[in-house]
């Protein structure tokens, strides 16, 4: 079975209660005109039937919003083919309804009945040819019985009838056609525009060099991450790192060396942090670490083994191995010391004491 745009089938789950009202309506109108040429069971079994369907339609349009809700594929296919049936059926108490008053009502009632079917038809046009094949096949279960009624009782009228719905049909299933093309189109723009505004946010919020966190991102949300943390009384801590003598990578193996150290770096400190921490790339060869529920003891274990990784790293650039080491500020954010601009000073304070001391370490 084909996908439908789960959007689509959204179109119509919506339209069922309406829809279902509206086909509530119409079949009591049917009950209470007929009810006079028409034998009472047959009159009371065909408005149950009604009933029971116009029930099961909209168990039917529930569970349709629970499985798309669940993303459940292969449930949202077999919903629609129970959606398919239930419309046949529909369709075909429409056509037993026409035959109803055909065989029992008078003449000019067979032409009511006739607009009744075609009102049903424009009607479901609007509710549900967003599910299009389920649509066509209600359609032609409908109008496939009208159409051998109208032609076994074969007066004039009735094949004036026929000719009507075989110029109407065309018409309405071109004009569905169309609503379905549009639909779509809005939809696929939709879907578009939603994709470019979440990529242009990752553009503004992401350092291209190295995938992680730019230096824009980390000052928009380390200050309210450092807010909340305060006021729930978790601990934080701010790592400053650096990497030592880094210009000298530059001038040894080229440029584009340094940013493969660079992209190796970020990759392999990140696959250290856990996902409440905030890593982020703030200058050339400088990032930031704020490490969320972590005292600042735990924040020197946490960089002294970033260090050592570090150190112990080898970046294969082009068959040539690279040799660096990194040097690490600590700041803790505490009850008086809780503004990142204060923080962040701090830290990098603490970074400058490590490259005085002779780099490759942890201050303090
Ligand atoms: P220190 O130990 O004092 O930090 O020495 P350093 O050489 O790392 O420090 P310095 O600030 O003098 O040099 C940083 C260098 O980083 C200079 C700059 O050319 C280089 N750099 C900055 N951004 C990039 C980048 O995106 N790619 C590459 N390849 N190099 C960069
Ligand atoms: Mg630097
Ligand atoms: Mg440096």
């Amino acid at each position: 079975m084909p996908n439908v745009h789960p959007k689509l089938i959204e179109v119509v789950i919506d339209q069922t209660p309406r829809a279902m009202a509206a086909m509530l309506l119409v079949s009591f109108a049917y009950f209470f005109i007929f009810i006079q040429f028409i034998p009472l069971k047959f009159m009371f079994s065909w408005l149950l039937f009604q009933v029971v369907l116009a029930v099961y339609r909209l168990h039917n349009a529930k569970m349709f919003k629970k499985h798309l809700k669940n993303k459940d594929t292969k449930k949202v296919n077999k919903n629609e083919i129970y959606f398919m049936i239930l419309n046949v059926f529909q369709a075909l108490m429409w056509a037993i309804s026409s035959l109803l008053v055909v065989i029992y009502a008078d003449q000019p009632f067979e032409f009511v009945m006739f607009v009744v079917s075609i009102g049903v038809i424009t009607a479901a046009t609007l509710s549900m040819s967003a599910l299009y094949k389920a649509y066509l096949i209600f359609l032609f279960s409908l109008i496939i019985p009208q159409i051998m009624i109208m032609l076994y009782y074969g007066e004039e009228q009735h094949i004036a009838l026929v000719i009507f719905i075989l110029i109407y049909i065309p018409a309405i299933i071109l004009l569905s056609k169309a609503m379905l093309t549009s639909r779509i189109s809005s939809i696929e723009a939709h879907e578009a525009l939603e994709k470019s505004t979440e990529k242009f946010r990752q553009l503004s919020i992401i350092d291209t060099l190295t995938n992680i966190y730019n230096r824009r991102y980390f000052f928009e949300m380390a200050q309210n991450l450092i807010l909340m943390a305060s006021r729930e009384q978790h601990k934080t801590a701010l790592l400053m790192l650096d990497v030592d003598y880094f210009k000298r990578i530059n001038d040894t193996y080229g440029h584009q060396a340094g940013d493969f150290v660079l992209v190796e770096l970020a990759k392999s400190i990140k696959e250290m942090m856990r996902s409440s921490d905030l890593f982020a790339r703030v200058g050339g060869e400088e990032f930031s670490i704020l490490l969320n529920n972590t005292s600042l003891v735990k924040a020197q274990i946490i960089a002294e083994k970033i260090r050592k990784m570090i150190e112990e790293k080898e970046f294969i650039y082009n068959t040539v191995s690279i040799k660096t080491t990194v040097s690490i500020g600590l700041s803790e954010v505490n009850k008086e010391n809780f503004l990142l601009e204060n923080i962040y000073k701090n830290a990098d304070t603490q970074l400058y004491k490590a490259k005085e001391m002779g780099r490759n370490r942890v201050c303090p």
